[in-house]
């Protein structure tokens, strides 16, 4: 027998679960769950529990829809915020079809083969999210709790309980949490979760979102992962850090001997080289909503040109240079995604795109160390012979259909879900009459 599901099972006995939870992904990013009781689960590790798939977004249709869900035992954890007796746990799971084959449309396996690709190249794929996010009073309105700004430590930031709380509650879940800290907006807060590799990290932003919103719930308030959601204050990023480690640990993007002086080895610039190629047709998975390319246009430390540097938080990767001879600390900074998306797909595409950098032999362009390009016109810079990010969710739907990387990373089943949903979500958005258009229009003409 596998010890790992015997620890589960013991563990069970032992903190008195009652209901086992078995947790996954569809393919725009939202969790799904359903709770098994304890006693079917040596037959779920061994066979898999059934599930309707077609209700399931982007999984399939009604007449191929009996899915199977095989829940990974490493991703046993109790949920701390639910009763102590008849307790909760949750797993995390890998769906398969009826005849025992991965499912085309789950991401966490999308994740897993980009991974076992960069395994085969002798790599482990670590990532480092910072997620941002608001806290309102409630989830019709846009009421903020507070009115602070970066770092601030105000005597009546009721939302550091909060924060407080929920890097509590990820902690005892085995979510290690680096910083937490108030952002820029008023009540915009950021919490950062300590590397590791990409799969597990797919799966700790996942339970991050629940534990951020469900802490948020049980204090009455509420949280959103919206990339724009107030005009005139920043949006909320989902900046990623990443680095390749070798399989004794360490960091292959480190080399003290960089002759451009970054430390950054010629895999790491290969890698870069590839992010910054690929970056405009993996905008759809990485800024997936029409709210997405508000944050994006705003500026803001929201990036849209397509250049890298260390300091320049305008860039759209940084190397972050605090402690540049620090091996361990070696690694690219990508600042263009937002929370709204799938962490898994993501994180694919990220690794999808370095690797191809790196296969393909490409170098980035000269860094921009020496102005902010936010105070440059659109323009200039475009006249300079910046490449853009897509300006609309419209345009990124446009160059991810045409992308011959993403079809190969994502399969077909995701790609042709992905282009018929974002477009008709963009066709639904341009053909509605906003409030903005009523207050600018109605009465002047
Ligand atoms: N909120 C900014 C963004 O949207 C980032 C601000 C920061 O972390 N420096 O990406
Ligand atoms: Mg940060
Ligand atoms: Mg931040
Ligand atoms: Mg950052």
């Amino acid at each position: 027998s596998n010890p790992e599901q015997d620890f589960v099972l013991k563990t069970i006995k032992s903190r008195d679960v009652h209901f086992v939870r078995f947790w996954f992904t569809d393919v725009l990013g939202s969790m799904k769950s359903f709770a098994v009781i304890p006693s079917e689960l040596e037959d779920a590790f061994a066979d898999g529990m059934g599930f309707d798939g077609s209700c399931i977004e982007g999984f399939c249709r009604t007449e191929e829809s009996d899915m199977l869900a095989f829940p990974d035992a490493s991703t046993f954890q109790v949920l701390p915020w639910r009763p102590e007796s008849n307790a909760v746990a949750r797993m995390f799971c890998n769906i398969r079809t009826p005849d025992g084959k991965p499912f085309e449309g789950d991401p966490r396996h999308v994740l897993a083969r980009v991974v076992g690709k960069a395994q085969d190249m002798g790599y482990v794929f670590n990532v480092g999210p910072e997620v941002e996010f608001y806290y309102f009073k409630d989830a019709e309105g846009t009421e903020l709790l507070d009115r602070g700004g970066y770092f601030d430590l105000t005597s009546l930031d009721y939302a550091s309980d909060l924060r407080r709380d929920t890097v509590l509650t990820l902690e005892k879940m085995g979510i290690p949490v680096e910083y937490s800290h108030h952002e820029n907006g008023p009540s915009q807060h950021e919490i950062d979760l300590r590397f590791t590799d990409a799969l597990s990290m797919a799966d700790a932003v996942m339970t991050y979102k629940l534990v951020v919103k469900e802490i948020a719930m049980k204090h009455g308030v509420y949280a959103s992962f919206m990339p724009k959601p107030l005009s005139d204050a920043p949006g909320s990023g989902m900046h990623v850090h990443m680095s390749l480690f070798d399989f004794d640990g360490s960091n292959v993007f480190f080399d003290p001997d960089d002759p451009q002086g970054y430390h950054l080895s010629a895999t790491a610039k290969g890698f870069l080289a590839g992010i910054l190629k690929y970056a405009p047709e993996f905008a759809l998975i990485t800024n997936p909503c029409v709210n997405s390319y508000k944050r994006l246009l705003a500026g803001g430390e929201a990036p849209i040109y397509l250049s890298w540097a260390r300091a320049n938080r305008s860039t759209l990767v940084r190397v972050p240079g605090y402690r540049p001879n620090r091996e361990m600390a070696c690694r690219l900074e990508l600042r263009s995604p937002d929370p709204s998306a799938n962490p898994y797909l993501t994180f694919a595409v990220m690794l999808a795109a370095g690797l191809a950098g790196i296969e393909e032999g490409l170098e980035p362009p000269a860094p921009i160390e020496d102005r902010d390009l936010f105070t440059q016109t659109r323009q200039e810079l475009l006249r300079q012979g910046f490449r853009t990010l897509p300006e609309s969710l419209g345009q990124a739907v446009e160059l991810f259909r045409g992308s011959k990387l993403m079809r190969e990373t994502l399969g077909d089943h995701i790609c042709d879900y992905l282009v018929e949903a974002k477009q008709a979500e963009w066709d639904e958005y341009q053909s509605n009459v906003s409030t903005w258009e009523l207050d600018r229009y109605l009465a002047v003409l």
